[in-house]
């Protein structure tokens, strides 16, 4: 197919060099001429205008920082530009109403569109590993399937419109919570007089377990390879667990759920994110517990 990829940054450059692989003729654009020059190493068709790498797509696949700038890259450059029954695929994480009112547009425009975001670093987006969640109707899912399945491991229909950033920022809500809870556990264990590999043992094989435990402690040396064994290098950042748990709030407080424990965790994060540590990874935050 002929796919037109919008954003080629840490994540939409791997994405994008996936599809190549597949044998996808990739029409990249991005504002970063570095990161259009790094697509174009990668075998895509690189363009300096958004609205030209649209024109004669069959689909158009878009990785950008947040709602603001998806809306007004569809409205500028991709509406009207890309054919008409293009499936346009738009795999960033923004906040649902932005989603929703994208694809509504798209709709009204004569194009299947659905929001897809990703679940999986930057690693999974190389590596053609991510999740994908997706929102949308059944006949969007079903154009826009095989063209993720060559970007990821797992493509999840998760209803209407929308409901793929639904589900991408509950699932980082949670991620946000049992993270701080697992530090909180481990730095407390450590002040009653235990070991952290001794609490490990027992809390991995108790009710306390979860993912932040044992797949990703964050106690240097302790269970699985994690990020804190590379002094919080890599992995996801806080700033962006930052980003997923504000897209949060204003999605409860859209929908009048009470998120207690998301607001908590949000105003830890805000506080660590705040203090320079924002491009440290998220489990690092056991340092100020
Ligand atoms: P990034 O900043 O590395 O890449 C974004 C790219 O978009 C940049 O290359 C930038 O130049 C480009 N861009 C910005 N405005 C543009 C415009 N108007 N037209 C064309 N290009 C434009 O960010 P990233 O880490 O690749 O994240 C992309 C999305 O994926 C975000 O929504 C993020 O929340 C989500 N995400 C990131 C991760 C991660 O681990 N990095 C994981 C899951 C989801």
């Amino acid at each position: 197919m002929k796919i037109a990829f919008i954003g080629l940054g840490n994540m939409g450059g791997g994405m994008a060099a996936n599809l190549v692989k597949a044998g996808h003729e990739v029409r990249a654009f991005d504002l970063s001429a570095e990161a259009l020059a790094h697509a174009g190493d990668n075998g895509c068709a690189t363009f300096t205008d958004a609205a030209e790498a649209c024109a004669g797509a069959e689909a158009v696949v878009t990785m950008l920082p947040n709602g603001g700038i998806v809306k007004s890259v569809y409205e500028a450059s991709v509406f009207g530009h890309a054919p008409a029954g293009a499936v346009l695929l738009d795999c960033s994480t923004i906040d649902v109403a932005t989603a929703r009112a994208v694809i509504e547009a798209a709709e009204a425009a004569g194009y299947d569109m659905v929001d897809a975001p990703v679940s999986g670093g930057i690693a999974a987006a190389n590596g053609g590993t991510l999740t994908f969640m997706v929102g949308g109707t059944g006949e969007a899912f079903k154009r826009a399937e095989p063209i993720l399945a060559a970007m990821g491991k797992a493509v999840i229909h998760a209803g209407d419109a929308g409901n793929g950033q639904a589900a991408k920022i509950c699932n980082n809500m949670l991620l946000g919570i049992h993270m701080i809870g697992t530090c909180e556990a481990f730095a407390m264990a450590q002040k009653l007089g235990l070991d952290p590999q001794t609490f490990y043992d027992i809390s991995s094989v108790s009710s306390g377990q979860c993912w932040s435990m044992t797949s990703y402690c964050p106690v240097p040396g302790v269970g699985p390879a994690s990020p804190a064994d590379n002094d919080y290098q890599g992995g996801f950042a806080a700033a962006l667990m930052l980003k997923d748990l504000r897209l949060a709030m204003e999605a409860a407080d859209s929908a009048g759920a009470a998120t207690p424990m998301g607001a908590r965790a949000t105003a830890l994060y805000e506080d660590f994110a705040g203090a320079g540590n924002g491009g440290k990874d998220f489990s690092a935050i056991i340092k100020t517990l």
